[in-house]
């Protein structure tokens, strides 16, 4: 079974993607699941179950922008009433203490993104380590190895996940449980605990970034942005879009 547990919404700051169109992309690409972690926000939950046909698995997840870096907060309830630094950053610990409580899972989201190792006692807090972000891949692959090196250190279970903010992202990266996992939330938890998880995928494209903040900055010129696009390299886009 194949799952992606990082994708954003239109409800993210800085997503765009509608839910339906977010699920019909899954399952036309093959995908068994699907979690719709936004930013700080958890809004597209009960859509996303609602539009799921029966044996396509919808997990409830957050992503946390924290004072350590990213943290995907799996199987949540809800969203937590967490304070704020200056930054707009929640507080790890106190964002750990709310997860278990209400019986969430944490995951450390691409946990070497832009920085070339994380703070101390970051992975201390963590359930799983996602090993696998096609966003992040494709700047940097090398990070793989190092977040699968650190859950294996640590006995952290691996996810792996797009990142997706545009469609043709989404299931570029996912988790991979083993095939008679049972077809639920709980299920694919039961896996994920049981350290029965692998990630899978590869790194996007970088033109995939460029489009999606252009299509979120200025949805007006998007499409002579989009057509213009075919005649830049990455590189090009990079310097121009970052
Ligand atoms: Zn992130
Ligand atoms: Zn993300």
């Amino acid at each position: 079974m194949r799952i992606d547990l990082h994708i954003h919404s239109k409800y993210s700051s800085d997503g765009v993607l509608g839910v339906r169109k977010i699920i019909e992309t899954a399952l036309k690409r093959g995908l068994d699941g699907v979690a719709i972690c936004d930013h700080n926000v958890f809004k597209a939950y009960e859509e996303a179950r609602s539009l799921a046909p029966p044996g396509f698995v919808v997990i409830p997840g957050v992503e946390y922008g924290t004072d350590m870096g990213h943290v995907l907060a799996l199987f949540v309830t809800g969203l937590y009433d967490l304070k704020k630094d200056a930054r707009g950053l929640r507080r790890l610990a106190e964002l750990r203490e709310a997860a278990t409580e209400d019986g969430a899972l944490l995951v450390a989201a691409h946990p070497y993104r832009k920085r070339e190792s994380v703070p101390d006692g970051f992975f201390e807090y963590m359930d799983g380590i996602e090993t696998r972000n096609s966003r992040d891949m494709a700047r940097a692959p090398g990070n793989e190895g190092k977040a699968r090196s650190a859950a294996g250190e640590r006995g952290a279970f691996m996810t792996g996940g797009s990142d997706a903010h545009i469609a043709r992202e989404i299931g570029a990266c996912r988790t991979v449980v083993p095939d008679g996992t049972e077809r639920t939330a709980e299920g694919v938890r039961a896996a994920l605990e049981a350290r029965l998880s692998a990630a899978d995928g590869e790194g996007g494209k970088l033109r995939y970034q460029a489009l999606g903040k252009m299509r979120r900055t200025r949805p007006k010129t998007f499409l002579k942005d989009a057509a213009r696009l075919i005649d830049f390299t990455a590189e090009d886009l990079i310097k121009k879009w970052r």
